[in-house]
């Protein structure tokens, strides 16, 4: 019997918890045994579970057993090395221990006194972050600004945007009731659909969003970014905020940093930078060009748990002014008072995200780069990079493909000259074959098919047999996409 009362004995967790990693290190090793995508019907799922939950406990080596039955047909295996979809959501060893160690030790980091090690530790990490991506100074933690680790991009920029909210509403208590509904925000036509997400639950206009157009590269033009700042000025409403994007998620296109700011910063427009998938990039100094311009900006994001193999959720965020921040988003009622947080030394990071209880994430992210160090980090950043420009070079040279968008990064935009609806075809035949999977975005309104080169495990194997599969398959077809 493996429980001691109604608990887990500590005795059966040992048996239990090595079984477990011994799953998820064969699960890692064999993963590509998988297809790639699941094919599992809507419902499969559910069906497979008991309609009710257990009267009395179950043993754990059937909940085991039922992983391996129900769960992993249902999975798309986004570790695989033949994953080319989306966008890279890798992780790693060092990374999967630091969470289970967050979850064996279970504290709650809201507050710097409800466990010092885990502010302190997260805020070491984000200043090590700096150093590792050559970020400005004007976000380390010894100064004015700070960081701190969000659950998501989202969170970052809906975040921000509320700190770049309360300092119109600050600026402009005196001369409107409401300064709200003045309050305009300004991304590229290619930023994330969390900026608007962002606007409608920071209770903004959405009408006031302005999705500024992009140039050939796909990129934010920033004389339009101007004009518009100009005609809202004129007609009296405030330039609360600019998105720019580092690394779109359409196509990783760069928006321009230096000429945004130079409009955005004496308009009084808080400027934020979202790299998401990019700034992992930035480990590599000879890609720091990237984040030109960021010395500029009032705040700045990146996911390490996207391209850092760092599992989700782990989004490093960054502000310039961190009592921005705070006067956002800090409210204390009696039950959260102590000493510490009272004299004003310390730091309490339920002040700087939305929720209040936040977990020890800081201690994957402290694994993953003791783990690898930065010549680890940056030696697997610059062989995707090989592998994508590898893999652009042959779409380049073959006659039936062409590339759609510049290639500054890990992910290659493409298609076959047959048209969206063969493009279409093509990636759902090769999706379906279960050997790669790759997903799809519009380009200047056509059908683009994206290959996203970054997973931990992907070496010049997969893509060498991903673009095999592609011009193979695509070969098949005839122009209606009809297998020939
Ligand atoms: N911003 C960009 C540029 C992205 O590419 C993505 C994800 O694709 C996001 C934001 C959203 O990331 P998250 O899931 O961390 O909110």
């Amino acid at each position: 019997m493996d429980d001691d009362g109604f608990h887990m004995s500590g005795e059966a967790f040992r048996a239990h918890g090595h079984a477990l990693i011994d799953w998820i290190a064969s699960y890692l090793d064999g993963i590509e045994q998988h297809p790639v995508r699941s094919s599992v019907e809507p419902g499969w799922v559910r069906d497979q579970l008991p309609a009710h939950p257990p009267v009395h406990g179950e043993d754990f080596g059937q909940m085991l057993a039922d992983v391996e039955r129900i769960v992993v047909p249902g999975l798309t295996h986004w570790q695989h090395p033949s994953f080319l979809a989306y966008f890279p959501s890798n992780t790693s060893g060092p990374s999967i221990l630091g969470e289970l160690l967050s979850a064996g030790l279970g504290v709650q980091g809201m507050l710097w006194a409800t466990s010092p090690a885990c502010t302190e530790v997260e805020t070491h990490m984000l200043d090590w972050l700096l150093d590792l991506l050559g970020l400005p100074d004007r976000f380390r933690s010894t100064g004015a600004g700070g960081g701190v680790i969000q659950d998501s991009a989202s969170s970052a920029t809906l975040c921000a945007l509320l700190a770049a909210r309360e300092r119109v509403a600050d600026r402009s208590q005196a001369d409107t009731a409401d300064p709200y509904r003045r309050c305009a925000v300004y991304a590229s036509e290619h930023a994330h659909s969390s900026v608007a997400k962002a606007v409608r639950i920071a209770g903004l206009d959405p009408s006031l969003l302005r999705l500024i157009p992009s140039g050939d590269d796909h990129a934010l033009r920033a004389d339009a970014f101007a004009h518009a700042v100009e005609r809202d000025r004129q007609a009296g409403l405030a330039p609360t905020m600019v998105v720019a994007t580092v690394g779109t998620t359409s196509s990783t296109a760069i928006d321009p940093v230096p000429t945004i700011a130079e409009t955005a910063v004496p308009a009084g427009c808080w400027v934020h930078v979202d790299a998401a998938l990019a700034g992992t990039a930035a480990v590599c100094p000879e890609l720091r060009w990237i984040h030109d311009g960021v010395d500029r900006a009032d705040s700045y994001c990146f996911n390490p748990h996207k391209w850092m193999f760092t599992n989700f959720d782990c989004d490093a965020f960054y502000v310039a002014d961190r009592h921005a921040l705070l006067r956002a988003l800090s409210v204390t009622p009696e039950y959260l008072r102590n000493a510490a947080s009272d004299s004003g030394e310390v730091i309490d990071y339920r002040d700087w995200q939305v929720p209040l209880g936040r977990r020890f994430r800081a201690l994957k992210l402290w694994f993953v780069i003791r783990h690898y160090g930065e010549e680890g980090l940056r030696h697997h950043v610059r062989e995707h990079l090989r592998l994508a420009a590898g893999f652009a070079a042959r779409v380049a040279a073959h006659p039936d493909f062409e590339l759609v968008a510049p290639v500054p990064l890990n992910l290659v935009c493409f298609r076959h000259r047959g048209g969206d609806d063969f493009n279409a075809a093509l990636v759902e035949r090769l999706n379906d074959s279960g050997a790669l999977y790759l997903t799809h975005t519009r380009l200047d309104g056509r059908y683009t098919i994206r290959c996203s080169i970054g997973q931990t495990r992907t070496t010049q194997r997969h893509v060498d047999a991903a673009w095999e599969q592609i011009t193979h398959v695509a070969a098949t077809m005839d122009a209606t996409g009809a297998v020939g």
